[in-house]
């Protein structure tokens, strides 16, 4: 007997959104099962709200603004709730109704309720009511829900994770963060620039240590600046709820009052409900589904996408693995470019492509380092955006851009010029021969091309240079390689020598 549908995605988040277009371009049947809103965390509780209230937040407090007009300019004197809300709200709706109209559009079936697998062929649907729904292929793209220590009290009004975060009825005057990954430091920075005060607890010594470690200083900088305090390398023990907010006890004796808590310890896999052993599947601890590089779980015909699948765990990489899992359960090829954008939307945002200097260090691979500062550029002048700046990291060997770094204003839309280069194999030589419209944030890339340039050039020009003795400040005479260049050019004290240390600070 024929299956009710080549194809049934779970999950309307990014992943399930594009598995199931996909199946449509490809002319099968498809239908996408959602047991709440259409769009997942992506839409209803994470990235769009998220970035909504950020920039509502960065338009109402005037803080792109500040640079020129002082520390006191704001658009909006009295900032609500509601001031925030209203523009997330509308968004979401919209951004809803999109998603609607396109599975719609390309003749994709919504199943209201939640999926669970009856065998590894047939789901059952349940929405008051249960249905069963067959298939000869699935994608798995459930997502994820915050996950919660088992001895944290939430309660959505004074001890919250993420979702709680977007009920509050007021903007707080003091917050405890609880976890410097992504989400915790997004918000932590919002709600400094709203004028809380915000406590930033974390059990690593540092921030987003995935991150370039000077990107991430420099973050921390204009964060403390803001008037974040940072409590790294510390762990909380217990949390007591009181009736005008929360005491935050760590383990270092130290406690801190505020008037909520945010957790954000993580995210768990969806996967409680689907009755994955039926399938011949299982998740890990942490909810999440293995697969591999073609996005397959142990059981053939069942992929996985998304959140569910663990790292990056990014709205755009989810929508991209939903692509090519769909693809290749009916059969098709389909791949991702390794190159994954990190875009990280704290106040100031960052964001990065390819390799950190810390990576390129650990691996050997010699590398130098173009900066360019956002002060140095007419356009960061324009703006007022005075500590931004775009760190290339490029290879000794060949000229070809490693890394792309970015702080400050746009970073998360400048760092696809970079990776557009870095996917074609470009070099800083063919940036430099670029034009770029003046005066904007990208000529950062020739600004930083150019100081790569300049250092690698320095090294050449010592290491080509004919021998003759030099005395060292100390007294100690360089001696003659066999090739005749010169020796330990590191002692020697021209400008070259400033240039090209091995982190570019110069
Ligand atoms: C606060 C926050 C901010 C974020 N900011 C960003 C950002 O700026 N940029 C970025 O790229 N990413 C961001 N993310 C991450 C992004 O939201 C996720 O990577 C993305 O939502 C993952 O998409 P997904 O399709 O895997 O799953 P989800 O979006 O989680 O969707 C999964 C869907 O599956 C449904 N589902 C689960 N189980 C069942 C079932 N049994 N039956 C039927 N339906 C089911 C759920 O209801 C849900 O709608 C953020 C996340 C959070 C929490």
């Amino acid at each position: 007997m024929s299956s009710d549908y080549d194809l049934v995605v779970i999950g309307s988040g990014p992943a399930g959104q594009k598995a199931a277009i996909q199946a449509a371009k490809l002319g099968r049947r498809v239908a996408v099962c959602e047991r709440r809103e259409l769009g997942g965390v992506s839409v209803n509780r994470g990235t769009i709200p998220s970035k909504t209230l950020r920039e509502a937040i960065v338009y109402l407090t005037g803080w792109s603004q500040r640079a020129t007009y002082g520390q006191s300019y704001r658009v909006k004197e009295e900032i609500t709730i509601d001031d925030l809300r209203l523009r997330a709200r509308a968004v979401i709706d919209r951004e809803i109704d999109v998603i609607r109209d396109q599975l719609r559009r390309n003749g994709v079936q919504i199943i209201r309720g939640s999926a669970r697998f009856l065998d590894s062929h047939t789901i059952v649907v349940s929405d008051g009511e249960e249905r069963h729904v067959s298939a000869d292929t699935f994608v798995l793209a459930t997502g994820t829900r915050p996950a919660h220590p088992a001895d944290v009290d939430f309660d959505d009004t004074t001890i919250l994770d993420s979702d709680g975060l977007l009920h509050l009825d007021r903007i707080p005057r003091s917050v405890v963060v609880v976890g410097a990954g992504v989400i915790g430091i997004e918000y932590a920075s919002m709600f400094a620039a709203l004028g809380a005060k915000v406590v930033v607890v974390e059990k690593r010594t540092r921030l987003l240590d995935f991150c370039d470690g000077q990107i991430t200083e420099g973050l921390q900088y204009h964060l403390r600046e803001i008037g974040v305090v940072f409590r790294l390398g510390e762990a909380v023990t217990t949390v007591e709820r009181h009736a005008d907010g929360a005491v935050t006890h760590l383990a270092s004796g130290k406690q801190i009052a505020s008037e909520f808590v945010l957790y954000a310890a993580g995210r768990h896999g969806e996967t409680d409900d689907l009755e994955l052993e039926r399938a011949g599947l299982e998740a890990d601890e942490r909810g999440r589904i293995a697969v591999d590089s073609d996005y397959r779980t142990a059981v053939a015909h069942i992929f996985a996408a998304g959140d569910v699948v663990g790292w990056p765990a990014l709205a755009a990489t989810s929508m991209e693995q939903g692509r090519v899992a769909s693809a290749h359960a009916l059969g098709e090829p389909a791949s991702i470019c390794e190159l994954l954008p990190i875009g990280i939307y704290t106040i100031p945002e960052i964001s990065y492509v390819g390799r950190t200097e810390e990576e390129l260090t650990d691996a050997a691979v010699p590398y130098e380092v173009g900066i360019a500062r956002y002060r140095e550029l007419a356009r960061g002048q324009i703006l007022g955006d005075t500590h931004g700046l775009l760190k290339l990291l490029v290879s000794s060997e060949d000229n070809t851009i490693l890394g792309v770094h970015v702080l400050g204003t746009n970073a998360t839309e400048l760092v696809h010029i970079g990776q557009t280069m870095m996917a074609l194999g470009g070099t800083i030589d063919c940036v430099i021969d670029l034009v770029f419209n003046y005066p904007t944030l990208a000529e950062a890339y020739k600004v930083a091309a150019l100081d790569a340039r300049n250092r690698l050039y320095a090294v050449e020009h010592v290491a080509s240079a004919p021998w003759r003795p030099r005395i060292h400040p100390q007294g100690a005479t360089l001696r003659p390689k066999t090739d005749g260049a010169a020796e330990e050019t590191h002692v020697m004290t021209s400008r070259y020598v400033h240039r090209t240390s091995p982190r570019g600070e110069a």
